[in-house]
Order: structure tokens, then sequence, then C-alpha cells
């Protein structure tokens, strides 16, 4: 019988940080072909920081970044944390909101001060035109691995902000580590491609999924399963789909959210990226699986 070999599996995954929530898991993160990975708050830190601020034409930036502030209150994602937390810093009144809505994967939308005001990726500030020296500016972010998010108010794009998140520390190595054990590491996120790649290549991941809505990521995840078992790395509200979808869902114990660490198979209690490499050596011993 192989149940004393999974139970001593799930005792040292428990020692050693790592909680299964079953022996069904144990087995089959031992046969994992596909490790998949979120972007914020996964392989990054998940603690952006605002690192630019340009504002276009008539409004200052003081009156920009209140506007972006007074919308994000309505947002959990850390991108409203981090400009939220920068408007503190800086002693900026928010404004008055109403009917704001946060749209995931995009920003928020709603009326500030009684104008139409929305904040977010490009695709959410449709209609957008530029002029080749913001086209540049972002250009230029992008290469830098931040995110860019615009601001509109009515039918006018006023201003940008830059946010930069940091590469957690063993996310190189981590990522390296699972490559090294045959297993194609990906990496999936709602942020622009370009930003995305750079920093997929600095965590080292074999391929990058950017651009993704929520259900976009179900998706990308049922499809890398229909080769093999795919693990799916979360830790926020928009991963619990794909987790869910995924052979074996993994969550951050620490950072994640209450619905990841729900819906997910297995916890990594204090969010360290290299026990997702130790987790499956010990499947693959305590199911004497040959890859
Ligand atoms: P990720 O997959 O990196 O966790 P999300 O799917 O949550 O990213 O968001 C995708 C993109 O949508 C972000 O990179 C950002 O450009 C934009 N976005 C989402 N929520 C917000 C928000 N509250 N404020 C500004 N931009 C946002
Ligand atoms: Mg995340």
């Amino acid at each position: 019988s192989i149940m004393p070999a999974v139970l001593s599996g799930i005792a040292n995954g428990a020692r050693n940080g790592i909680l299964f929530k079953g022996g069904a898991y144990l087995e089959t993160i031992g046969r994992l072909d596909v490790v998949a990975f979120d972007k914020t708050g996964t392989l990054t830190e998940g603690v952006p920081k605002v690192t630019d601020i340009t504002a276009y034409g008539k409004y200052t930036e003081t009156e920009l970044l209140s506007i972006a502030a007074s919308l994000e209150t309505w947002s959990e994602h850390p991108i409203a944390k981090a400009i939220i937390s920068l408007a503190k810093e800086r002693n900026i009144e928010l404004m008055p909101t109403t009917k704001l809505e946060a749209i995931p994967g995009l920003g928020v939308h709603g009326s500030v001060d009684g104008q139409e005001c929305k904040i977010g990726k490009v695709d959410l500030i449709e209609g957008m035109t530029l002029s080749i020296k913001e086209k540049s500016t972002i250009t230029d972010l992008e290469q830098q691995g931040k995110t860019v998010i615009f601001v509109k108010v009515e039918d006018e794009v006023i201003g940008l902000l830059a946010v930069q998140d940091t590469l957690r520390a063993q996310a190189r190595e981590s990522v390296d580590k699972l490559k090294q054990m045959g297993i194609k590491v990906v990496m999936l996120t709602g942020d622009s491609s370009s930003t995305a790649q750079i920093i997929g290549q600095e965590a080292g991941v074999d391929q990058v999924y950017a651009e993704l809505l929520p259900e976009q990521k179900v998706e990308i995840i049922k499809t890398l399963g229909q080769n093999g078992k795919v693990a799916m790395v979360g830790d926020g509200v928009n991963d619990a789909p794909a987790l869910a979808a995924s052979s074996v869902g993994i969550a951050m114990g620490a950072a994640g959210t209450d619905i990841a660490l729900e819906t997910a198979n297995v916890v990594l209690m204090a969010d360290d990226l290299s026990k997702v490499s130790y987790a499956i050596s010990l499947g693959r011993r305590s199911t004497r699986v040959i890859k």
C-alpha cells in the first residue's frame, strides 16, 4: 500500500510549511508537467510603488493624483494601495465619489467630484490618441518593467502613473529549479505584454501569457491541462477560478486572499516560492513516480 508513504509525505510537508489538503494532491503534484505562476503578488511581492507621474495639459500632478486616489478607494488591487498611499504621503485630499465600480483586471470608473472618471490599463481608456512623445514615454516605462496606468476625465486622458513591483527574492532560483526538474514554467498576468515580458525574463520563465482577463487565465490553465498536469500558483481574488481549474491549485499562505486559500489544494504557509519544487519532489518520492 502507498498509504504510509503518502501520510509521511503530508507530515513532511507540514513540517516544511506546505499544507496539502489531501493525499491525492501529493500524488498529483508529483506528476506535474507545467507550473503556471500568477505575476502580481506571486512571482512579485505584490507591493508596488508609484515611480512616475505625468500630468498632461491642464491638470497638475497633485490634481491628477487626487483624482487617481479618489477612484482607487473603490479597489482592493495592489495598484490601488500604491496610489492611495502616495496621496496620503503627500497629504493630498481625496474628492467625493459616487457610483464607482472596480472592474477586475482593468481598473476603476465612476464619478469623481461630479465628473466621469476612469483609471486603469489602456483597454479601459478607449478612444485614446497619443502623441509620438507620449507613446515613447510609455514604451520607456514598460521597458523598465513598470506598469503604466492611465487617468481619464470625461473624454480626456489627463495623465499617467507608473507603478513598479519587486520580484520575490526566491523567484528566479525557484523557477530555475523547476526547469531543472523537467517542468515547463509559465507566467500569467493581466498586465501589458511588454511589462510582462520584462518581469518574465527576470524570473526566467519559459513562456509569458499577458493581457489576460481573469476568465482568460482559466482558459489558459484548461488548455495547458489538455497535454498534462498543470499547477496554478496564485494569491489573489482574481486567481481563484484559475486555481480551481488546475490539477493542483497552490496558494500563497501569508499574502493570499481568503478565497485563494479556500480554493487551493496546497498552501505555502510562508509564501516561500522554493517550496513549490520541494512539494513536487516530495510528491515524486511519496508516490515513486518515474518521469
Ligand atoms: P495581475 O494579473 O498582474 O494580477 P490584474 O489582472 O489584476 O493583474 O490587472 C491587470 C491590469 O489591469 C493591471 O496591470 C493594471 O494595468 C489594470 N488594473 C487592474 N486593477 C486596477 C486598479 N485598481 N487601478 C489601476 N489599474 C488597474
Ligand atoms: Mg496576484
